[in-house]
């Protein structure tokens, strides 16, 4: 029997989803989206998959969906990200899968974004009987630890009301993302993209007993996909953290909700190794805007002249069925869909929704 209904899912339901994936071995694809094109195309493929899904929004992401024309950015990291989880709400049902609706990194300067989305989330809540989004995320992992939890248990506080859920951050994520952190210098001393497990033990004895929180702890693993280096995943960090826990304060097994950033690019039996370990969430973002614009270059490529006239000069054949931007991100769309298809694979999420 369908254990939860198909829609945004929130509160309890969310909680179910989280420990579902976790006792069940499997993980799922969280997909940055920037457009409405994009989170249809995640919808799509979780429903092709029978596969719930967590979409989320970073704090560009959601700029760009309210529009760059909006001349207050922050206003429109606001809106954006208010104007995605309405769309979400309304179409997700109808794709017959559960959603998870998340915001992504937020530092320090970025603590007023998910003030003022927890804003609309009360206003949302007082109306709905349940909360705009499934979970917001802090990343506060470049500021002392002190600054982190304290900053993160208030935060977790007024999501609690709500019945939403809180990410963190402890220990660096590699890479850029959103325009925000470095290039990777693979030549670098890379010992601060290793969270300490008594780092999580701290975070889990500050904010469990506030509520429903994950960890995305670092083991190596780094934003967009660079060549090889000296970087390695080392997936036993998370076996580590989950232990101490464990044993400290004499939990069931995995009591820690792990969250995977970093996952474009990432070896396969790593992946395997991590979620075995507790992870329910894999953020993939690089290879799927890779997949969404390697389509469009193929179609360019294949049909050059329709970008160029809108009648063809020698011919007089009319492009208009090329030059159609529906054409070229419909194909756009497709091709993450075969990207994601892939991810559910590697996670074995695939057939496994819980409205099933
Ligand atoms: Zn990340």
């Amino acid at each position: 029997m369908a254990q939860l209904k198909p829609g945004v899912v929130t509160g309890n339901d969310y909680l179910t989803l989280v420990a579902t994936a976790k006792t069940g071995g499997y993980a799922l694809p969280a997909v940055n989206v920037s457009s409405s094109s994009t989170i249809n195309a995640v919808l799509e493929a979780a429903a092709k998959n029978q596969a719930d899904v967590i979409i989320q929004l970073s704090n560009g992401g959601a700029q760009f969906y309210a529009g760059q024309g909006i001349k207050d950015g922050n206003k429109a990291k606001t809106l954006g990200a208010v104007a995605a989880a309405q769309h979400i709400h309304l179409l997700a049902e109808h794709y017959g899968v559960c959603v998870a609706l998340h915001t992504d990194h937020a530092n320090k300067s970025l603590i007023p974004w998910v003030d003022s989305l927890l804003e609309h989330g009360e206003v949302f809540y007082k109306q709905n009987g349940k909360p705009l989004f499934s979970s917001h995320m802090l990343d506060l992992s470049e500021e002392p630890m002190e600054f982190n939890l304290g900053e993160c248990a208030r935060v977790l506080k007024r999501m609690a009301k709500l019945g939403m859920s809180l990410e963190i951050e402890l220990g660096v994520t590699g890479g850029e993302e959103d325009g925000i952190g470095k290039e990777m210098d693979e030549s670098a001393d890379n010992s601060h993209l290793y969270t300490q497990p008594e780092d999580v033990l701290q975070a889990y004895e500050r904010l469990s007993s506030i509520g429903h929180f994950s960890v995305a702890a670092s083991f190596g693993n780094v934003h967009g996909v660079y060549k090889p280096g000296n970087v390695r995943l080392r997936p036993e960090i998370l076996k580590n953290s989950q232990a101490l826990i464990e044993q400290r304060h004499k939990t069931t097994t995995k009591p820690l909700n792990l969250v995977f950033h970093g996952g474009s690019g990432s070896e396969k039996d790593k992946i395997k190794d991590a979620v075995s370990y507790g992870v329910f969430k894999m953020n993939i973002d690089t290879d799927l805007q890779f997949a969404y614009s390697e389509a469009i270059g193929k179609f360019v490529t294949e049909n050059p002249k329709a970008f160029l006239y809108q009648v063809d000069p020698e011919t007089g054949k009319p492009y208009k069925k090329f030059y159609d931007p529906r054409k070229y991100l419909r194909s756009a769309e497709e091709n993450m869909v075969v990207r994601l298809n892939e991810a559910f694979e590697d996670l074995g999420s695939k057939g496994k929704s819980l409205t099933l």
